[in-house]
């Protein structure tokens, strides 16, 4: 037989084997424990009666009187379940003796005083005395009748017991049916369902209550929410192609729309650069072509002044002077600046000594800051003594551009020009320059912009200290054409610091430097 494999199977097995067995033992041993008081109640009823009988033979086996013995066995007969009597005298012969069936036999051996079972029957013997005198012995015999009567009674009615209690058992099981195994049964079939057709509609039917009717009323409850994100799935994967295709055609035509827009971006930045080009060309033409005359005007000045002139006409011509040397700046600042930007610049390589350098731009500038009351300080590494490959004039034109400004924002206090190696290998230097002053100082929010062409901090520093607002925009673009950055950290009414570092390669030794 194979294992039962549903849940009901199961406990109705169980309740049939754990309930109907424990009836069955029950009933079992209560009724081995009856048969065994019967058999007792029986052979002591058994014994009571032997004692009366022997009481009422008593006077028959005093006078030996066979006849009366017979009779008083006979009596016996009344009895339903005696079944022989035997009356025997003093030396064992028999007196009187009644059998009810004839192939019943006494037995030979001597029978006890107690009641015993043999075999079908009772028996006991009753040892009849007379003032210590032994008189005779009685013998009686019983059938078992009323035992089994018994007996058959009792397992009708533990039968009886037995069909009620698993006429209970069935119906606790249908109970159990109806409120637990047949709806773990539909929900199983539902999730069956579910997992084979893949219906998310599939719901289970539940009036029940307590902890069975709360699983289904959930499994119903999940099963709406898996049905509803099954719902919105389907739907989601039916749009998705056509959103794709959307998405796809809108990003084709957003595609287009920037490749148009690129080539219009393409388009302007070529006009752009052509018009600059045309532009950087036309100052850098107009530049040149103005500094020929102008440089005339300032050597006619110069003559002018060396001739001899009235105090007036010599004022005149000072400023005449002064306005000529100021435009030639502009000028030349303006072409710097054009060729830089459109490229064109070329930067020497020859060899020279960056302290020499520095020691020139300190030569030029010192007048003006005796002039101007101001110390200038001077600082160079002597480590930076060598020679280096560059382009001295280019390197001088920033030194000269950032003590220039120094001094001219500067009105007391001091200007600091200062060289130091900052590393040094075989075929390499690095030099850092610094040039520091306690001037005015310049805005945090200016400090980007100062590098920009034609900007000044200050709207009114054009008005008050004169100047392009090109020479730090020249500057920082030839430090960074000399492979270094220009930097600035300034306080307002504190002072500024400009300083960047450059590389050189190291000159042959043999090389004779190009700037002293
Ligand atoms: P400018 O010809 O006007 O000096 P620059 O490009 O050399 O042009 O300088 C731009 C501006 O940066 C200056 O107008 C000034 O406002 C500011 N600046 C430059 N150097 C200093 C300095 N050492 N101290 C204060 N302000 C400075």
């Amino acid at each position: 037989m194979s294992p039962p494999s549903s849940i009901r199977q199961k406990i109705t097995l169980l309740l049939t084997l754990s309930g109907g067995g424990a009836v069955l033992v029950v009933c079992l041993v209560f009724a081995i424990v009856d048969h065994f008081e019967a058999r007792r109640q029986y052979a002591r009823e058994f014994g009571l009666q032997a004692d009366h009988l022997g009481s009422s033979l008593h006077a028959v086996l005093m006078f030996g009187d066979a006849r009366g013995a017979q009779q008083a066995l006979d009596a016996i007969e009344s009895l339903p379940h005696m079944m022989a009597a035997r009356l025997e005298d003093a030396r064992g012969e028999r007196l009187a003796e009644v059998r009810r069936a004839s192939d019943l036999e006494f037995p030979v051996e001597r029978v006890p005083e107690q009641p015993r079972y043999a075999g079908r029957f009772l028996e006991v013997g009753r040892s009849i005395d007379h003032d210590g005198e032994r008189l005779g012995t009685l013998i009686l015999m019983a059938d078992l009748s009323p035992l089994q009567a018994r007996s058959s009674r009792l397992m009708i009615i533990v039968l009886a017991v037995f069909a009620l209690a698993m006429v209970i058992i069935a119906a606790f099981a249908r109970t159990i049916r109806r409120d637990i195994t047949g709806p773990i049964e539909s929900l199983a079939a539902a999730s069956r369902e579910i997992t084979s057709q893949r219906d998310f509609r599939v719901r289970v039917e539940s009036t029940l209550g307590g902890e069975v009717g709360q699983l289904m009323r959930g499994f119903n409850e999940m099963m709406n929410t898996v049905q509803r994100q099954d719902d919105e799935l389907r739907e989601a994967r039916d749009h998705l192609e056509e959103r794709v295709h959307a998405r796809t055609a809108e990003m084709q035509e957003e595609i287009s729309r920037r490749i148009a827009v690129e080539r219009e971006l393409i388009r302007a930045r070529d006009a752009a650069e052509a018009a600059t080009r045309a532009k950087a060309d036309f100052l850098a033409n107009m530049s040149h072509e103005i500094r020929t005359p102008l440089v005339g005007v300032i050597g006619m000045a110069d003559l002018l002044m060396d001739s001899p002139l009235s105090a007036e006409q010599m004022d005149h011509t000072e400023t005449l002077r002064e306005a000529g040397d100021h435009l030639l700046t502009l000028v030349t600042d303006i072409l710097d600046f054009t060729k830089i930007e459109s490229n064109k610049l070329e930067l020497e390589v020859a060899s020279f000594s960056p302290a020499q350098v520095c020691e020139g731009v300190r030569r030029l500038f010192a007048p003006r800051a005796a002039e101007a009351g101001l110390e200038f300080d001077f600082s160079i590494d002597p480590a930076c003594n060598g020679l280096v490959l560059g382009d001295a004039a280019r390197l001088r034109q920033v030194l000269t551009n950032l003590v220039s400004n120094a001094l001219k924002f500067t009105t007391e206090g001091r200007v600091v020009l200062r060289l130091e190696a900052e590393s040094e290998a075989r075929d390499y230097r690095t030099y850092h320059f610094e040039v520091t002053d306690t001037g005015i100082g310049i805005e945090p929010s200016q400090q980007q912009h100062i590098f920009e062409s034609f900007t000044q901090a200050d709207t009114s520093t054009s008005r008050q200290y004169g100047g392009t607002g090109l020479g730090l925009a020249i500057s920082k673009r030839l430090v960074e054409r000399m492979g270094g950055h220009l930097r600035v950290s300034s306080e307002l009414g504190k002072g500024t610091r400009f300083w960047f570092s450059l590389t050189f390669d190291v000159t042959e030794p043999s090389t004779e430097p190009a700037v002293s």
